[in-house]
């Protein structure tokens, strides 16, 4: 008895074939699930040097364990692919019920291969998988593709889609469930290029027994309690995520013009309270408590006279200071045209803040960007351009690379100015002003992302954020952690409080596996999951030279960023060379063959040599 599913669903589009596969369990006492088991799988599976956006590439969606438990802050999914964006390792996380439905179809994952031959969809019920064309549904969005499956499929039809952005390969399309995306990496692109418009489910709800039910039943029930008067559930369940701009740009933390900067005027325009006093009602993932999200008004696009759920704290920061601007409804109307076409907010955000960036320094001219006058603030003209990425027109077609790959086709030092790391568009914390997040971001596996080791002791003010000694091994750790809570998807707004201990004793709880029985074997789980990322990335061809950062944060001082101003990473060759030693990798940033024995990924060492 236990709270995995136990099998996978593999699915072949070029062939129309499925078939049902068990996962072994040395896999599960190693991996556990979602994230790590992602990476195994995708390790094992993915030539090197396919491209991401060929046939070869697989596209993995995986529930944690602890998925449709009954336990807080668990059921929310993860895709894991190679990323068009950064050619690494990568996984995305959304919410919703799709992953719960996938648990209830008997499945902790799907694995995606080949290509459809022409646009479809893969529908799976409790008898069988079938595909379907779709070409009725090519260039809807994703709002409509869901409401379509349900009409045919029934209303308790769940679905994973992508919208005209996905389809026409963007390379940071997402891919949406409910109200919810995957937003990172270009998931959706990868789910475009095997013609893929959507994946459904639709079967009854299914219990899976824990190994200890009494105990599982009496941590939910403690949990629970927990939960109900904490106060940062609380302020998540009334603010969401909006909630924590108006501190991080007190700290300097918040980016502004393209990271140029840590503070704008008229912050207090879209602070969590104003951004409260818009919200029509709450929304959130399967069972959750917390349901930390919250629809609001659209008043322009093509979503216009509708709600959308939005926006989160990183599309607030993507469609606002970083591009000048301090105007709710905007950031909401331009979240609602992402969402309709399906990219990214941060990186579409990003890839526009460079243009205007580009344009202010006179590297390029309108003429440039289809005579767009994108002045920081100029709303109509980011409007236009967010809308020509979705649709991959005109500029849109270059912008919608990348900004890694638009500063190469622009060239005049433009990537000087290009902020991503490994092909990744940074999120909204700037490095400068928490040191940890430099060297966490620069080292991470899948590129410049907040959620790959969060410098926890820093943002609490228990550490120094500006001091960089000492940094590689508080990062060491929290990356490992990060690694443990990934891989039980452990939403960080929805189960506040949580730690090694806690994680250990649901899992034990949930399973009886002696694998997951204390914090220590725990935190080794976690370290094998990095390494062995790591080592996929190696094979990939990445070295010390791509943990970087953008050039901006190692040359300029932080600019207007109260006591962060004048920060800079002065020392990121020292910080590098700690982080390696600590997680038992050479200079060149490879993890070193004892440190792969030490973990038990043998399989692993005739690919390095
Ligand atoms: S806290 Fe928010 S993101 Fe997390 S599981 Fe609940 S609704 Fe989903």
């Amino acid at each position: 008895m236990t709270t995995f599913a136990g099998q996978l669903l593999r699915i072949n589009l070029t062939n129309k074939t499925s078939r049902i596969e068990t996962i072994p369990e040395e896999y599960l006492e190693k991996f556990i699930s979602a994230r790590g088991l992602g990476s195994k799988y995708l390790y094992d599976e993915l030539k090197p040097g396919i491209d991401p956006l060929s046939p070869e590439n697989k596209l993995i969606m995986l529930i944690g364990v602890l998925g449709g438990t009954g336990l807080q802050g668990f059921s929310k999914w993860a895709v894991v692919t190679k990323s068009p964006l950064t050619g690494t390792i990568f996984r995305s996380y959304t919410g919703g019920n799709f992953g719960v439905w996938m648990k209830f179809a008997g499945y902790d994952m799907i694995i995606l291969e080949g290509k459809a031959e022409r646009l479809s969809y893969v529908h799976i019920d409790s008898q069988d998988v079938h595909f379907h064309a779709a070409d009725e549904l090519g260039g809807l969005d994703p709002r409509n593709v869901q409401r379509i499956l349900k009409e045919r499929h029934g209303a308790r039809t769940s679905s994973a889609c992508i919208g005209l952005a996905g389809e026409k390969l963007v390379r940071y399309a997402v891919i949406t469930s409910d109200e919810r995306t995957a937003s990172r990496g270009g998931v959706g692109a990868v789910m475009g290029s095997k013609n893929l418009k959507a994946v459904s489910i639709n079967v009854p709800v299914r219990k899976f027994t824990p190994f200890d039910e009494p105990k599982f039943k009496n941590l939910i029930r403690a949990q629970i309690e927990m939960l109900r008067e904490n106060p940062r559930r609380k302020n998540m369940n009334t603010f969401g995520t909006p909630y924590i701009t108006l501190g991080l740009e007190k700290k300097g933390i918040l980016p502004v013009k393209n990271f140029q900067e840590g503070s704008i005027q008229g912050i207090e325009e879209i602070s969590g309270e104003k951004f409260y006093a818009l919200k029509r009602a709450k929304s959130g993932c399967y069972g959750c408590m917390t349901r930390c999200g919250g629809m609001r008004d659209v008043t322009a696009g093509p979503l216009k006279g509708t709600q959308i759920d939005g926006p989160e704290y990183e599309s607030i920061y993507a469609f606002g200071p970083n591009l000048g601007i301090t105007d709710k409804q905007f950031i909401i109307n331009a979240n609602a045209m992402c969402d309709y076409y399906g990219i990214d907010t941060i990186s579409t955000g990003v890839c526009i803040a460079f243009t205007c960036e580009l344009l202010e320094k006179g590297l390029i001219s309108p003429a440039d960007v289809d005579g767009l006058e994108l002045n920081w603030g100029n709303k109509d003209a980011i409007l236009t351009l967010t809308e020509k990425i979705g649709k991959r027109e005109g500029i849109g077609k270059i912008l919608g690379e990348g900004v890694k790959r638009t500063a190469e086709y622009f060239d005049k030092n433009a990537s000087d100015y290009a902020v991503h790391i490994k092909g990744l568009e940074l999120p909204g914390y700037e490095p400068r002003a928490v040191k940890g997040y430099a060297l966490s971001m620069a080292t991470s596996n899948i590129g410049g992302s907040h959620m790959y080791g969060r410098p926890r002791p820093e943002l609490a003010g228990k550490i120094d954020p500006f001091t960089e000694e000492g940094k590689g091994e508080s990062i060491a750790q929290v990356q490992k952690e990060q690694a443990i809570e990934d891989s039980l998807i452990a939403c960080t707004f929805g189960n506040s409080g949580l730690n090694m201990e806690k994680y250990s004793e649901f899992l034990m709880a949930a399973t009886g596996i002696d694998a997951y029985s204390s914090p220590d074997k725990l935190m080794k789980i976690g370290e094998r999951i990095i390494c062995l990322e790591r080592c996929f990335n190696i094979r990939e061809g990445l070295r010390r030279r791509d943990d970087a950062l953008p050039v901006r944060m190692t040359k300029e001082p932080l600019k207007n960023a109260g006591e962060a101003s004048g920060q800079i990473v002065s020392k990121l060759d020292a910080l590098l060379d700690e982080y390696y030693e600590c997680m038992g990798y050479s200079k060149e940033g490879v993890p070193k063959k004892e440190k792969i024995r030490e973990l038990g990924l043998e399989e692993v060492l005739r690919d390095l040599d």
